[in-house]
């Protein structure tokens, strides 16, 4: 039998020695899991809140899940359904973000899954409950840890029996029997493997489960049986599982029409349970019986007590809910904390992005601007050549078309330039009608010869497609890598060279 109080003491040491954020999630995460084990589901659904807020703030989205799941549970068992099932959706969100496929992930994802299952078989959507009970079977298959598997099949086997109530229900005999008997077949495998692997808690829910279905189909003396075996072999069992055991026995004496004996074991069961929502399924079950014995003032008696505990606990239930919104609250804001601070960095990095391309780069023409070129230069300088780049009468150009196409010309040159050099060659845009292309070349490269193909490249661009009876051409001035001792003598040699093209009647190369 799981040792919770042993359990608690080892989380509790745990978060006392937390080192870091992370580590203190993780512990509060287990007490609150802890608790939850030993029935006391008020602290476990406030401290299963707070490790939700913990798995945020400290970005850990497998563990916020977990807590996520464990707090639906606790809400669940509470009578709150519908916060169960948002939090359950939460959390299947918050795995399909994360996109992790290791075993922690599978482990966290199937028991989200289950948990939906248990969640939809408590609104009585039996058929999406199936879904997802066989989903989160077939899941627990891969996952290392058997038991697992184990509280699938027996959860597989509740909504079994719900189906099969209900097909009682509607009148259909045959098959609620049918139902019944799939879901004891179900339970037997489950209880089977629960004993294989030691895990008293899943052998129990499982043997009860089988029991309550065996009691269904006409079988109480089994089913009471295998009650009494289990009640022999865990003598020393939690009060939560011996308050359910008792409340069963109940159901089997009243199923075989021994109401006297149906009361002592609902009264057992009174005793031993603490759990106030399960303490009024029990109260009631006793009234039946006690009425069943004719025992009607006791019964009425009863009854009462059940409304009472019942009033009691939406007023908890309300004080609880709000306790809880207020955590979410918190959690919500951490959210959204993270999430602005998220985009605020990816604010800042685009626009340092932004800054550093406009840093570098000419506005019209989109090429490498004059800094950019001197920082190139200076980082290549010695195996560089640089050709000097420069319109023909541009002045014209404007003067007889206008600005416009004027711009236009240099961005066409732009492009050209881009088409016309070798990747890991450099074109930039120095000046208003001055380009640079430099060449970075091996030792065959040619870059007198790549700069006359880049003038015949220019010259012979049909002009008219960008204003009728244009035509451009440019001057080069070459000078080779070694030719000069830093960038700008590179760069000065190269414009004397453009000089002497220019004089020497424009549109050529002169290197
Ligand atoms: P040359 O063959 O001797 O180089 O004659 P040029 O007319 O090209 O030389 P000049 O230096 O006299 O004229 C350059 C012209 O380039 C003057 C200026 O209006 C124009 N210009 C400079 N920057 C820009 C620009 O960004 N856009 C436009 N449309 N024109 C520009
Ligand atoms: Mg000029
Ligand atoms: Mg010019």
């Amino acid at each position: 039998m799981a040792d919770i109080p042993r359990a608690l003491e080892h989380a509790g040491d745990a978060l006392a020695s937390a080192g870091h954020d992370a580590e203190l999630a993780e512990s509060k995460y287990w007490i609150a899991k802890c608790h939850y084990m030993a029935g006391e589901i008020d602290v476990a659904i406030l401290l299963a809140a707070e490790s939700c807020a913990a798995a945020v703030s400290v970005g850990e989205p497998a563990l916020l899940a977990r807590a996520q799941i464990l707090e639906a549970r606790c809400l669940e068992s509470a009578g709150e359904v519908q916060a169960a099932l948002d939090l359950v959706i939460l959390a299947l969100e918050v795995l399909e973000d994360y996109g992790r496929v290791d075993d922690e992930a599978r482990t966290v994802e199937q028991s989200a899954v289950l948990a939906l299952g248990v969640v939809y078989l408590h609104l009585d959507e039996l058929e999406l409950a199936m879904q997802n009970c066989l989903h989160a079977t077939e899941l627990a298959r891969q996952l290392p840890d058997p038991s697992t598997y184990c509280a699938a099949q027996d959860t597989v086997a509740c909504v079994l029996a719900a189906q099969a109530a209900q097909a009682r229900e509607a009148g259909d005999r045959i098959g609620a029997e049918r139902l019944e008997r799939e879901a004891i077949a179900r339970s037997q495998e489950a209880v089977e493997i629960a004993r294989q692997v030691g895990h008293a808690g899943y052998e129990t829910s499982a043997l009860l489960n089988l029991a309550e279905s065996l009691t269904l189909v006409g079988e109480a003396p089994e089913a009471m049986r295998l009650l009494r075996r289990w009640e022999s072999r865990y003598a020393g069992a939690l009060p939560r599982h011996s308050a359910h055991l008792q409340d069963s026995l109940g159901q089997i004496f009243l199923a075989m029409d021994r109401p006297d004996e149906a009361v002592l074991a609902f009264e057992q069961a009174l005793e031993q349970c603490h759990s106030e929502p399960h303490r009024a399924v029990i109260m009631e079950h006793l009234s039946q019986a006690l009425e069943r014995c004719q025992r009607l003032q006791e019964a009425l008696d009863h009854y009462r007590a059940f409304h009472r505990v019942h009033a009691r606990m939406s007023t908890e239930r309300a004080r609880r809910s709000a306790r809880v919104a207020a955590l979410r609250v918190d959690i919500e804001k951490e959210r959204a904390r993270a999430r602005k601070l998220a985009s605020s960095n990816d604010e800042l990095r685009r626009r340092a992005g932004v800054l550093e391309r406009q840093a570098n780069e000419d506005v019209l023409t989109r090429l490498p601007n004059r800094r950019r070129v001197e920082a190139f230069l200076e980082g290549e300088f010695g195996a560089c050549s640089a050709a000097l780049i420069d319109v023909d009468n541009f002045k014209q150009v404007n003067d007889r078309f206008s600005h416009a196409i004027g711009d236009a010309v240099l961005q066409q040159l732009a492009g050209l330039m881009r088409d016309n050099i070798r990747p890991g060659d450099l074109a930039g845009r120095i000046g208003g009608e001055e380009f640079v292309v430099l060449f970075k070349g091996g030792p065959n490269a040619d870059p007198l010869a790549a700069s006359e193909r880049l003038r015949r490249a220019i010259a012979g661009f049909d002009w008219t497609s960008v204003a009728p009876g244009l035509v451009v051409t440019v001057s080069i001035g070459l000078a080779r890598a070694g030719e000069a001792g830093t960038g700008p003598l590179l760069l000065e040699i190269a414009d004397q060279r453009l000089y002497a093209a220019k004089r020497a009647g424009r549109n050529r190369v002169v290197g």
